[in-house]
């Protein structure tokens, strides 16, 4: 009914039950009347040589041209001369912040119940840069790597997403105490960008105490910005606070505004192609794909829309607790639009 020319989107249905859940989605948004036009995109069967990977050349520059785009999970096939799927994308589209929204549901039952918290992860650099060697027999060495350049790119994004979306508080997650020259120059780019933001407050804390504040009262955190491994861990740690991965969002934010959104699951190669897969996190994610467009009547309609639907408990995924197929989980969510 919009006036307006859709939005072009990249998706990547994905293997294992990534199919499956992305026809949740197609569904959801189809009826939600989403102004959105999917261009989708498979992995490969055969190793792409302009991009080393079984993902294409082709899939690659659709998430270019569209600078927005929605990626089930992906099982990356074992065997040499190829890229991992999820790596190509990361370095190919410099995606260098991956942002997990996490808060409780209603209705599903945890530990806690106020749990309202973003992780935002460096994703290029740290101790993920590959760089691993033996010195000496018995005596290996990895380096960690932090830049100015992407520490304070990250950092921006970070007070940038809370000023957006109405956060007081940006944490800055660290050891600078043990790695005082890399999580100290880290420090120092989040301090000099929080001087830009002084409505937002800002405070550091380092990772030892961060988890066990987590743990103990996860409300008294707001927006968490940390370097790769740190964000790797706290950021599956905070899945776990509300349920597990099957219920997180994530988007990961690349050079030149390019969003792709993603479930942090993976495959599940034993319940594939059953009907039982929980879309739950692949359709969070799609609705946070929708607040980086500003499409935000259609975001909160479709949140609501999920989130009603597990707390009214009547249908719900196996994993959860509950009976339902995917199918008709799918079906009690646009009942529920
Ligand atoms: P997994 O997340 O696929 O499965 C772990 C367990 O969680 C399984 O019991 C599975 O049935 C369950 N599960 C996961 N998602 C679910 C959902 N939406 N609904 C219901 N149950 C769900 O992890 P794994 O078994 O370690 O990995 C399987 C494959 O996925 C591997 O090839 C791995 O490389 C790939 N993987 C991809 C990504 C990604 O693309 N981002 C992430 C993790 C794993």
């Amino acid at each position: 009914s919009s006036a307006t020319a859709p939005i072009r989107a990249t998706l990547f249905p994905g293997d294992g039950i990534g199919p499956e859940i992305a026809e949740s989605v197609k569904q959801v948004f189809r009826e939600a009347e989403v102004p959105i036009e999917w261009e989708e995109h498979y992995v490969g069967g055969q190793i792409d040589p302009r991009t080393q990977s079984f993902l294409t050349w082709e899939s690659l520059e659709s998430v270019r041209r569209n600078k927005v785009g929605l990626k089930g999970p992906m099982a990356t096939p074992i065997g040499k001369g190829h890229r991992s799927l999820n790596l190509t994308l990361r370095k190919e589209l410099n995606l260098y912040a991956n942002v997990r929204p996490c808060y409780s549901l209603p209705g599903y039952k945890t530990r806690y119940d106020d749990v309202n918290l973003i992780t935002i992860r460096e994703n290029t650099e740290g101790e993920y840069s590959g760089l691993e060697h033996q010195v000496v027999r018995g005596v290996v060495e990895s380096i960690k790597i932090i830049t100015r350049q992407a520490s304070l790119r990250v950092a921006e994004y970070a007070f940038h997403y809370a000023k957006a979306h109405g956060r007081e508080r940006v944490s800055a997650i660290h050891k600078a105490n043990i790695m005082q020259k890399t999580d100290g120059l880290f420090l120092k780019c989040c301090r000099e960008v929080a001087e830009k933001y002084p409505e937002i407050q800002y405070e550091e804390v380092v990772i030892d105490n961060c988890c066990m504040m987590l743990v103990k009262n996860p409300a008294l955190f707001d927006v968490l910005v940390m370097p790769n491994l740190y964000g790797d861990i706290i950021s599956d740690l905070c899945a776990g606070l509300i349920g597990g991965l099957g219920l997180t969002p994530s988007c990961n934010i690349g050079e030149g505004g390019i969003a792709l959104a993603e479930a942090v699951h993976g495959s599940a190669p034993d319940i594939a192609g059953k009907n039982l897969a929980n879309p739950t996190a692949l359709l969070l994610s799609a609705v946070t794909m929708l607040r980086h467009l500003e499409l935000h009547d259609k975001a909160e309609r479709i949140q609501n829309a999920i989130l009603n639907t597990i707390a009214e408990g009547k249908y719900r995924t196996a994993d959860l607790g509950g009976k339902s197929s995917t199918t008709d989980f799918t079906q009690a969510i646009i009942d529920h639009l």
